[in-house]
């Protein structure tokens, strides 16, 4: 699902390629003792803002910062296990306070403001500098926005407040007039294909920066949303077979069209997920539509013969479903479809239903 607010929820470690320039100038800014007590960070949507806002206030608080360097340029980064880092990383540090409109709501509210205007009066916990940061910060209400003015107007030594923001304009002049601006910059091309590779190995890289505009996160959402919608319909599909719903045609046609070595691998996951549910009773992710219409038919019972019958029935297939895999991606070329036509038949075959009776 996409995450409304620049992902950062994300697994991705700032600053990002593109965002060494802006990390370098900020540290240096940082170990100076000159940085200022509010910085707006602005640029398109995608691109880790809101990470690298996390990750440098990391950075201000981690004990033992480590050097770390690209071809051209060295710099500063969080040590990842001091105290500080650790409660920063699990963000759980009581010196950075994060903002972001609440869940179901469009605005920042002055609620949420005042608890930021406690969090600059209190003092530090660790004795160092606090961070407050503002995710989607032009989504102040007016409210909110004059408070935030009262609390940059009035500033504490060793409190910041970043402020993040894809539309900088849409800020009150009098904020944006007391921030010092941070404008981060697309990649270009080269840079952005570069680290989508190295995510998602081959996959429509072209196509996914067009779709993107070159912002990489947003690229990398794209592919993965598409994945995961795709994989959805293919198991839906696949168990409407099962129930008798559906015949093997319009998952061949599916396939087809999401390509055979994807789904295979979501069919491989699969038939994983519930042979274990077959001999244990446990679910896989929750709000897995496919898996949930299928737990309803292979409800473990005390029939320990039945149990073990379709638990391995599931694992004669998915043995099947991994060697075709590693047929697919061989060099031999079989016929895509005519593997997946094999697999589709033997599942509808497997006596899941019958082995109720
Ligand atoms: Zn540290």
């Amino acid at each position: 699902m996409h995450t409304p607010y620049d992902n950062r929820n994300s697994n991705f470690r700032a600053p990002l390629p593109w965002q060494i320039f802006q990390w370098q100038r900020l540290s240096s800014t940082f170990e100076s003792n000159q940085l200022a007590h509010a910085y707006l960070f602005s640029g398109n949507k995608g691109l880790g803002k809101g990470l690298f806002a996390k990750a440098f206030a990391n950075l201000m608080l981690c004990q033992e910062p480590l050097e770390s360097s690209t071809t051209s340029l060295t710099y500063p980064v969080p040590c990842g296990h001091c105290t500080n880092c650790r409660k920063g990383g699990s963000d759980h540090h009581p010196d950075i306070i994060e903002i972001e409109p609440e869940e179901g709501s469009k605005n920042i509210k002055i609620d949420q403001i005042r608890s930021l205007s406690d969090f600059v009066i209190r003092s530090s916990h660790a004795g160092g500098a606090k961070v407050a940061i503002i995710h989607s910060a032009h989504l102040l209400n007016g409210n909110a926005a004059n408070a935030l003015l009262k609390t940059l107007e009035e500033p504490n030594n060793n409190t910041h407040v970043f402020l993040i923001t894809d539309f900088p304009g849409r800020l009150i002049a009098t904020i944006r007039s007391r921030c010092q601006r941070l404008d981060f910059a697309n990649p270009d091309h080269d840079l952005a294909a570069n680290w989508l590779h190295q995510i998602l190995g081959e996959g429509n890289i072209e196509a996914l920066l067009k779709a993107s505009n070159n912002s990489p996160l947003i690229a990398l959402q794209l592919a993965e949303g598409d994945s995961l919608q795709f994989r959805q319909q293919f198991l839906q599909s696949i168990c409407a077979i099962q129930l008798g719903r559906s015949s093997i045609q319009s998952s061949l046609l599916l396939a087809s069209k999401i390509g055979e070595s994807e789904v295979l691998q979501h069919f491989a996951a699969f038939l994983t997920t519930l042979t274990k549910y077959t001999l244990t009773g446990i679910q896989g992710s929750e709000g897995d539509a496919a898996a949930e219409s299928m737990y309803a038919v292979l409800k473990p019972t005390d029939d320990i013969a039945r149990t073990q019958f379709i638990a391995s029935a599931l694992l004669d297939l998915y043995t099947e479903v991994e060697t075709s895999r590693k047929q697919l991606s061989s060099s031999t070329n079989p016929n895509p479809q005519l593997l997946m036509e094999s697999l589709l038949w033997r599942w509808s075959k497997l006596p899941l239903h019958t082995a109720m009776s």
